[in-house]
């Protein structure tokens, strides 16, 4: 036993059988050290990746092994130290999470911005792919943007991008991604859905819209439109292949009256 405590220290524990013959040998991590290598070596990938999804992944490994030395009792006397680590840990990955909502977050409207739909559109289409599900991609450019502003005000068209997101958000699904690509142009993603629902969900969103924004313009009662091109991205399909489809049906709508949606070929 004597012997055992010994080898143990030296960072080396024999098992032996009661009979005296030499079952197995291992050389148990000696967590400390391993400890800091694992997180030097985790520190080198957060350096290399560019992704705040990536940098919070690591971070919760290196979370759970922080949080894993304290049940280890070789270091009962660095307790404190390890407690200080995972708050700064936790700390960090919260400041993160938060830096990465403003990255990708349109400020002004609050809907996602390009990179933030580029995260969701490979989120989506890796969780489309892997259940072998749909993902509508929806292109959303608003009706006589500039006559809106020129009529009413640049702050009143401001305004009128900002009620689009928030109607947008109250009509469709909690796991729809609503994203604005700049302007007055919008992407919509209809995670699991099939071309006629995807266009019913649509002419929901417009007949929200235009209960919401009715208003007098040159003695007439009028209201904000937008058209809508709807595409449905196919197995492997990447964002800008299924983007310039709904484009391309999106200007068909312009083309052919303004305030509809189009499926895309
Ligand atoms: P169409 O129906 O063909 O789409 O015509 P449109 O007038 O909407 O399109 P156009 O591209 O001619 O005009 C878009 C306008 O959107 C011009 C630009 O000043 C305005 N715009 C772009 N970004 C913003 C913004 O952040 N706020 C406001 N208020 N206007 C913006
Ligand atoms: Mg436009
Ligand atoms: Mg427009």
């Amino acid at each position: 036993m004597q012997e055992a405590i010994k080898q143990k220290r030296k960072g080396m524990l024999r098992l032996v059988k009661s009979s005296g013959t030499i079952k197995s040998e291992l050389k148990p991590m000696d967590d400390c050290d391993n400890y800091y290598k694992q997180v030097e070596h985790y520190a080198e990938q957060i350096r290399r990746t560019h992704s705040a999804d990536e940098i919070i992944r690591i971070l919760d490994i290196v979370l759970s092994e922080t949080r894993s030395l304290k049940f280890n009792d070789e270091i009962f006397a660095a307790q404190e130290q390890v407690k200080r680590a995972e708050h700064k840990i936790e700390l960090l990955k919260s400041e993160l999470e938060q830096l990465r909502g403003l990255v990708q977050t349109d400020q002004m409207t609050g809907a996602f911005n390009r990179r933030g739909l580029e995260e969701a559109f490979k989120r989506e289409a890796a969780r489309a792919d892997r259940n072998a599900q749909s993902l509508g991609v929806v292109m959303i450019d608003l009706d006589d943007f500039k006559q809106i502003n020129d009529n009413l005000g640049h702050s009143y068209g401001d305004s009128v991008l900002v009620n689009l997101v928030t109607i947008a958000k109250e009509t469709l699904r909690p796991t729809d991604v609503v994203a604005r690509l700049g302007g007055e142009e919008f992407v919509i993603l209809l995670p699991d859905v099939e071309m006629e629902e995807a266009l019913t969900i649509i002419h929901r969103l417009q007949n929200n819209l235009t209960k919401s924004s009715l208003l007098q313009l040159n003695n007439q009662l009028t209201s904000i439109t937008f058209s809508a091109g709807v595409a449905l991205r196919t197995f492997g399909e990447p964002q800008h292949s299924v983007l310039n489809r709904a484009d391309q049906a999106l200007y068909q709508a312009k083309g052919t009256g303004k305030n509809r949606a189009i499926p895309a070929l």
